[in-house]
């Protein structure tokens, strides 16, 4: 089947049993500034999760566009894409794993055709120092599928994946594994939530392509091994506990379930394959790229390079669809890395200089009746799609020309290499078949890639930040690391000079992380002065503000901001004291706290570490203790 036919047989399987069909929502989330993509089924339906009531109902099913640009470098392989259609059926609050489990084995087998043989699945194994059972109802739901068809399907509680690859499966088709696995929270396992959050198990199905386990992931295979021989084709969450201020868990009133079903995965599934390449779409430009290029995407030699164009054109398409452009920052450069890297690996095709905004069609055609606006905006596409491979074939072309002047000397340092890719966009291994080209006898590799971590690394922790609406996880001991972290910002600026400014930071409950412009180490009596500014102001009982303001006057204001990011016309801005007098003022999501003496309560703000991450740069990692 193509995964046009599946989504239609979803949707159409769903609306019979009562759920309502919602649209996808948009890839650029409306109204909310610091989330970079939908990247989820989930997403767009939390705060329905939450108690909220849906305009539609209580039983909703939908196929939602998601990308996920965590791991754009690492495409190639048969199973991970950056675009993905993750299909979704809801309760909230309405049915529950009695109806779910059975619809989900009906639509796999009866609807898909799947074998049910080839069918394993998995489930929570409880907590119990949380006083979480065992998920024997999801056990017991599955056992009686199975039956009903001749199997027989036996239960084995595995416990972590390193568990499951040191025993196996044991002749088993239900495994029970812990939290890492089977449970879902925004804030991930039980542990970590914080009071009054829900969460709950999960059951997840997967699929034996029977491949032979490959022993470099672990003794043993098992379904959540790596090794490819099984494939996560759906997950159903059951949202029915909530956490208490004692840590305990408790049932929730309004229980919800949540089912995510890879399109492509369930697709290729039908097909009996574990690539989701050889589906719809992706197998459309992949034969296109075939007629185009004379080379076959069976050769091994080029079917990463195959996979890289198709899912990247693809991905593209739709977030120029979706209103994103190609650009230096954020979404748009997002976009452009996309198309970039699209260019360079239909090179090493050899598709003719030109050709890849002619994909925007067959794209456009796919999905004409799921996804009308591509079809409406192909015009539109196919000029940012060739403006910008016409774009960086200029780039292209000027950075050869600094390659041959670095050539001269006959060796091309880490420091030039890396200018070329960050300045160019030349990926290392061109850079490297291109030095070679020209005589170039050695490329600093390593420091090449030590370069590249410390850039990385930047840049992660300061789109982490920014994107997740703040902070990943609001639990309190987190919040608080928040605000001192804003405090300790203003205390090194006042300590150091104004020339010190924020280039990355990550918080989690335990401790902050920043990363900040200053040329040399600190010295003792710089640390010490720094934690006394911050604990004073701590003392000092400051009231936290967050104020909307327009972007023009909070830089008036001085607010800090981040280096190199883009902000909306409007901005939420957290001033420490009141706004006219705040002793700190940055562009800022939240959440914080709402007076600093509350900082106090988890202890003394403290500087355990001080060190250089990048040239001209300094991190310090601090506690409250
Ligand atoms: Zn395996
Ligand atoms: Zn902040």
């Amino acid at each position: 089947m193509t995964p046009n036919e599946v989504r239609a047989k979803y949707l159409a399987f769903f609306k019979e049993r009562g759920h309502a069909e919602i649209p996808s929502a948009p890839l650029v989330p409306e109204n909310d500034p610091t989330t970079l993509f939908t990247s989820s089924g989930m997403q767009p339906l939390v705060p329905y999760l939450l108690g909220q009531k849906h305009p539609a109902g209580v039983r909703l099913v939908d196929s939602q566009k998601s990308v996920r640009t965590g791991d754009i470098d690492d495409i190639g392989d048969n199973r991970h894409l950056t675009f993905f259609e993750m299909l979704g059926n809801w309760s909230l609050g309405d049915y529950f794993k009695q109806e779910q489990l059975p619809w989900v084995f009906e639509f796999l087998t009866t609807e898909l055709g799947l074998d049910p043989t080839k069918l394993y699945v998995t489930v929570f194994a409880g907590d119990e120092s949380l006083g979480i059972p065992v998920d024997e109802e999801a056990i017991g739901l599955w056992k009686k599928l199975f039956a009903d068809i001749g199997i027989d399907a036996q239960a084995v509680v595995l416990g972590s994946e390193e568990e499951g690859a040191a025993v196996g499966m044991q002749g088993g088709r239900i495994f029970a594994y812990d939290a890492k696995k089977n449970w879902w929270s925004r804030s991930g396992a039980p542990s970590n939530m914080p009071t009054g959050e829900p969460g709950g198990p999960d059951s997840e199905v997967f699929y034996d392509f029977g491949t032979e386990h490959d022993p470099t992931w672990g003794e043993h295979c098992h379904p959540n091994c790596d090794c490819g021989r099984f494939l996560e084709i759906g997950n159903s969450v059951f949202m029915e506990y909530i956490k208490k201020e004692d840590g305990s868990f408790e049932k929730l009133k309004q229980r919800n379930v949540d089912f995510g079903g890879g399109l492509e995965r369930l697709a290729a599934a039908t097909l009996g394959t574990d690539d989701v390449y050889v589906t719809g779409t992706l197998n459309t430009i992949i034969k296109k790229l075939e007629e185009w290029s004379g080379k076959l995407y069976s050769d091994m030699q080029y079917q990463k390079a195959f996979r890289v164009v198709a899912d990247h054109l693809r991905a593209a398409t739709f977030l120029i669809s979706d209103g994103v452009r190609p650009g230096n920052v954020e979404r748009g450069y997002v976009v452009r890395r996309l198309l970039r890297r699209a260019v360079r690996y239909s090179d090493v095709l050899g598709v003719p200089a030109g050709n890849l905004k002619g994909l925007v069609a067959p794209i456009a055609a796919d999905y004409a009746d799921s996804y009308s606006n591509i079809i409406e905006q192909q015009a539109v596409i196919e000029a940012e799609v060739g403006g910008e491979e016409e774009r960086f074939r200029k780039t292209l072309e000027r950075g050869m020309k600094e390659l041959a002047r670095f050539a001269n000397n006959g060796e091309l340092s880490a420091q030039d290499a890396f200018q070329l890719f960050t300045t160019y966009g030349f990926p290392i291994e061109l850079i490297a078949e291109e030095a070679g080209a020209r005589g170039i006898k050695q490329v600093d590799m390593e420091g090449f890639k030590e370069l590249l971590k410390q850039h990385q690394d930047l840049s992660r922790a300061g789109s982490e930040q920014k994107f997740k609406g703040g902070l990943a996880d609001n639990s309190e001991a987190t919040v608080r690391l928040h605000t001192a972290h804003h405090l300790l910002l203003k205390a090194l600026q006042q300590v150091l000079g104004p020339h010190v400014h924020q280039r990355g930071s990550n918080i989690t409950a335990e401790r902050l992380r920043i990363d900040f412009s200053h040329g040399e180490k600190m010295t003792p009596e710089q640390k010490t002065e720094v934690e006394c500014i911050v604990n004073e102001k701590i003392k000092e009982d400051l009231v936290v503000v967050r104020t909307e303001m327009a972007k023009e006057e909070a830089e008036k204001l001085g607010a800090e901001h981040e280096f190199g990011a883009k902000y909306p016309e409007c901005v939420s801005v957290y001033s420490i004291g009141p706004l006219e007098q705040a002793f700190s003022i940055e562009f800022c999501g939240g959440p914080h706290v709402e007076h600093t003496a509350e900082i106090a309560q988890a202890g003394v703000f403290k500087i355990q570490k001080e060190e250089a991450v990048a040239q001209g740069v300094r991190r310090i990692k601090a506690v409250l203790e």
